[in-house]
């Protein structure tokens, strides 16, 4: 990026050269030495609001520029057949010294005066190198970011349309600058994040055409108050892919440039031929600049790289001929005629003058032309300028005055500067997508989580039962053997106990059992002993059986082991899902500030621009004397946020004048005296109103070292806080009913867009759009579209009644009560925001009615095709700009689900566009809805094969 002069490619603006010339009047190449004091900055009042745009913004560069001289060339014609034969005895006027850049215009035949250029063209110089001497640096500035202009000047028939104009289709070496500029810029360009848009203008008699339009009659010029920046808002805009369509455009242009003079009897001779190209290009956000910007915010720093935009713009002029009226035959013209088709050349003259001589004022004013070029000279632009002459003697004194104006215009220096700022709304969207990509990981973390758990649980379960089973199985099995095993003993026992009873039976009598015992002990040795060996038997058996039992004991409490290790298994497993919690909750809180931030962002966004308005009006105005004393200090912090270092001190003025004022306060000051005061008011209610202000202002009051004794805050630190937003408090308070009051009261522009902007943020509830819709607020809206021309304020108003639009219940109302009328009527604005709001509430309200019909509770055709809107929608379906047409085409698709609208959406032609729509539209869902609604409707179908639509 050129911070510097010495970076420039192409600058060569301090070539130093010993004039050797011998001209007294014009001193070529003498530069301006102190650049930075010249007066031209002072005659831009645009340079000085540019410098007051807040930094906060994002304007990577400092406002300082660079130095960039108007460049000069000068390129000689080769003589003509005519003047072949009528100047055949005579020499050129000229002689060039393309070594040295000079140029000697003869005097007579002994004398001549020598001027030198930056870059002097032969008669035999290629169109190849005088595109790459004059305009190729210009637009490599331009894909930089720059302004750039290339302009022609001289005597009609000297050249001027061959060096720009030509389109060299059978001869490609002679393509001219214009052709060759374009094919340069596509080739540099990206497909996907760049763009590249042409408009292409006629002036002629102070009016301006659009040549690729011709009836867009009478083009007016708009100066952005902000960056001093001109556009022509009027103009046709034709977006650029490749080469063949830019020269079909150019061929276009031509053709409706030759059909326009003829119609107006003008000679083309006598007009200029602007074409404008516009390229802006898309960069990734780099991390040094911000981590500067925004030292004290290091996570800022770190998540937030906004895409950086460079706007160039390069306008290639072929000026009106330069020769004076009555020579070029023009007769037939009234004084006054020949004075205004001369009045841009010659305020041009005045200007280039006014500036080589650093005069402190430059008639910029004077006429269109010298307004749309206020930037080429002077300004911010890189201008390179082609002197075109002829060689013939007969024309010397317009070659000699072509090369006078060509040396002044040396001498102006412009300060060349970057058109860049930071793309705060794709920076906003790629968080919103990082933001929804962080939720879905984690949903699915958590989920595989959940499942894992699960699964560890059910096994865990599983594996206990199982265990749980085999111990009481293996249990039951040892206490049966030992019972079975018990029971054999005892029987056994019994037995032989028996046995010997039965033995000593023999004989004797039962009373002498006592006897008979001692008998036997006495007697039977033998039978003592095996007694004795049957009891050590059953002793061992006893034994084995109380082994045995251990075993078992041994097991269960192995099955017990195994059972508590489960259990710690499954603890463990209880402390990892806790600490999953945890991380997500963590990950929770890290998206809520993430969306924090991204309001806080919003928030800026919207304060720096009113801050923007301010400055100019400051500036304008001399706004702070006006201030009444007890509100100063509290409008300057909320109007100089970017005093303090980041966002907390925006937080902090906002907070402090809840402290200081109150709600109740501030909506006592939308009925101030004072329209400055009453603005601000507004202003600080629209921002409260934006949403994102509330997290700001909670969080502020949440931190523990914030008390006051006011009631708001004791309201704002009670805990039903976080769900009462700041739009219930400011309804609450009565400041719905004070924003529509200033709508009906107030005869103040500004007023009008920043109070219809609350009202639009407002109208995003359903219940506070019931509220608008009772307290009149449609009639309103609707009166307010009727007479707003700011194209802001139009934007805000149907941004409000397209909300309205979305409310199932107040369709009768709000149609009955004009809003669709009103809707459609600011359409007449043209401006591309205005028109997208106006397709989102036409979009939101065909889908509430589809809805109805769908249930049935609505009969009857669209109250939208009553309303008159199908042609607006049938003709801007196909919309370029991506919004408008979005919301039309849904609009298109929901207006088609009721079969009652369906013959009058044929004969208005919107057949044609569902079909497109059906076959084409980029949204999935929009063009499968198209598809069905046409194969299911009978009326469609007939109509397609009416109209012979193969579908
Ligand atoms: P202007 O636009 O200044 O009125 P044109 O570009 O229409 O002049 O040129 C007048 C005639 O001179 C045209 O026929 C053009 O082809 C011819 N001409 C101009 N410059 C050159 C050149 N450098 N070489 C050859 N022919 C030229
Ligand atoms: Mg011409």
């Amino acid at each position: 990026m050129a911070t510097t002069a010495g970076v420039y490619r192409n600058g060569n603006h301090s070539r130093n050269s010993q004039s050797t010339n011998n001209n007294k009047a014009e001193k070529p190449l003498s530069f301006n030495p102190n650049p930075k004091n010249s007066l031209k900055s002072k005659s831009l009042p645009g340079s000085g609001l540019r410098r007051s745009a807040p930094s906060s913004l994002g304007t990577a560069k400092d406002d300082t520029g660079v130095p960039g001289r108007v460049r000069v060339a000068v390129r000689l014609r080769p003589r003509n057949e005519e003047e072949m034969v009528a100047d055949a005895d005579f020499a050129d006027c000229v002689e060039l010294l393309p070594e040295v850049k000079r140029l000697k215009l003869r005097k007579n035949n002994w004398d001549s005066d020598t001027y030198e250029f930056d870059e002097v063209l032969t008669e035999f110089a290629s169109q190849k190198r005088v595109y790459e001497v004059v305009a190729k640096p210009v637009v490599e500035s331009v894909m930089d970011g720059y302004n750039g202009t290339v302009m022609a000047y001289g005597q009609t028939g000297t050249g001027k349309t061959y060096t720009l104009g030509r389109l060299g289709e059978e001869d490609t070496s002679a393509r001219g600058i214009m052709v060759r500029a374009m094919e340069d810029i596509l080739a540099d360009v990206s497909q996907e994040t760049d763009s590249v848009s042409v408009s292409y203008l006629q002036l002629y008699m102070e009016t301006i055409q659009d040549l690729l339009d011709p009836t867009n009659g009478n083009i007016s010029i708009v100066e952005d108050p902000k960056s001093g920046d001109v556009s022509l808002p009027g103009a046709s805009v034709a977006e650029i892919r490749n080469q063949k369509s830019f020269v079909e455009l150019l061929r276009l242009g031509e053709a409706h440039r030759f059909a326009a003079n003829t119609k107006l009897n003008t000679e083309s001779s006598r007009s200029h031929a602007i074409l404008m190209v516009h390229v802006k290009r898309s960069f990734k956000g780099r991390d040094s600049i911000l981590s500067s910007e925004t030292g004290n915010n290091p996570h800022m720093a770190k998540s937030l790289k906004p895409p950086i935009i460079r706007k160039g713009k390069l306008a290639v002029v072929d000026l009106a001929g330069s020769e004076r009226i009555d020579k070029s035959g023009s007769g037939g013209h009234t004084l006054e005629e020949a004075k205004s088709i001369n009045l841009s050349l010659s305020a041009l003259g005045k200007c280039i003058n006014a500036l080589a001589e650093n005069s402190s004022h430059v008639p910029i004013r004077d006429s269109k032309l010298t307004r749309l070029l206020r930037d080429s000279f002077g300004g911010s632009a890189r201008t390179s300028l082609v002197i075109t002459i002829g060689p013939s003697p007969r024309h010397r004194g317009e070659t000699a005055s072509t090369i006078m104006f060509g040396q002044r215009a040396m001498k102006v220096e412009n300060m060349l500067k970057l058109k860049e700022e930071f793309d705060y709304k794709s920076l906003s969207r790629r968080l919103d997508i990082q933001l929804e990509k962080l939720i879905a990981e984690h949903e699915k973390q958590q989920k595989a989580f959940e499942n894992e758990i699960e699964r560890v649980t059910t096994e865990a379960k599983l594996q206990i039962s199982e265990s749980e089973r085999t111990y009481a199985v293996e249990l039951e099995k040892e206490r049966l053997n030992n019972q079975k095993e018990y029971m054999e003993s005892i029987k056994k026992l019994e037995e032989k106990w028996m046995m010997n009873q039965q033995k000593h039976a023999g004989g004797e009598n039962i009373a002498g059992l006592k006897d008979e015992s001692s008998n036997w002990i006495s007697n039977g040795e033998d039978s003592r002993v095996a007694n004795m060996e049957e009891l050590s038997e059953m002793k061992t058996k006893l034994q084995k059986e109380t082994l045995l039992r251990k075993a078992a004991e041994v097991e269960v409490n192995k099955l017990k082991s195994q059972l508590a290790e489960l259990k710690k298994s499954e603890a463990s497993a209880k402390s990892d899902i806790s600490k999953l919690q945890k991380k997500l909750e963590d990950e929770a809180c890290q998206k809520e500030k993430l969306e924090g931030e991204i309001a806080i962002l919003q928030s800026q966004l919207l304060q720096i621009s009113f801050e923007a308005d301010e400055t100019a009006r400051r500036i304008d105005k001399g706004w702070y004397e006006k201030v009444p004393g007890s509100l100063d200090s509290l409008m300057l912090q909320v109007r100089q946020p970017q005093n303090n270092d980041s966002g907390n001190g925006e937080k902090a003025s906002i907070a402090k004048l809840f402290e200081q004022v109150g709600l109740q306060r501030i909506l006592s000051l939308l009925e101030a005296e004072d329209v400055d005061v009453r603005i601000h008011a507004v202003k600080v209610v629209a921002n409260l109103a934006a949403e994102g202000f509330f997290l700001v202002l909670y969080q502020h009051f949440a931190s523990a070292s914030f008390y006051g004794q006011h009631q708001l805050i004791q309201n704002c630190a009670s805990s039903d806080i976080p769900s009462k937003t700041n739009q219930e408090k400011i309804v609450e308070a009565g400041g719905l009913k004070s924003l529509l009051m200033l709508l009906r009261s107030s005869k103040d522009e500004t007023i009008h867009r920043v109070a219809a902007g609350a009202i639009a943020n407002l109208a995003m509830s359903e219940t506070n759009q019931e509220l608008i819709m009772a307290q009149g607020g449609i009639r309103l809206l609707s009166m307010t579209a009727g007479s707003a021309e700011d194209p802001q304020t139009l934007r805000m108003v149907a941004g409000a009644i397209a909300n309205l639009c979305g409310n199932d219940k107040l369709q009768m109302k709000l149609r009955g009560e004009g809003g669709i009328k009103a809707l459609l009527g600011m359409v007449r604005c043209g401006h591309p925001d205005v028109l997208a709001q106006v397709a989102r509430g036409i979009a939101n309200f065909a889908k509430c009615e589809s809805r109805a019909s769908t249930q049935g509770t609505k009969n009857e055709r669209s109250l939208l095709i009553e309303d008159g809107v199908l042609p607006w929608i049938v003709q801007n379906a196909n919309n370029e700009a991506s919004p408008i047409r979005r919301h039309i085409e849904l609009a298109l698709c929901h207006l088609a689900q009721h079969e009652v609208n369906a013959k009058d959406m044929i004969s208005g032609g919107a057949l044609w566009e569902l079909v497109r729509i059906s076959r084409d539209c980029s949204r999935e869902d929009i063009r499968t809805l198209a598809h069905r609604t046409l194969t299911c409707s009978p009326t469609f179908q007939a109509g397609m094969s009416r109209l012979g639509i193969d579908y």
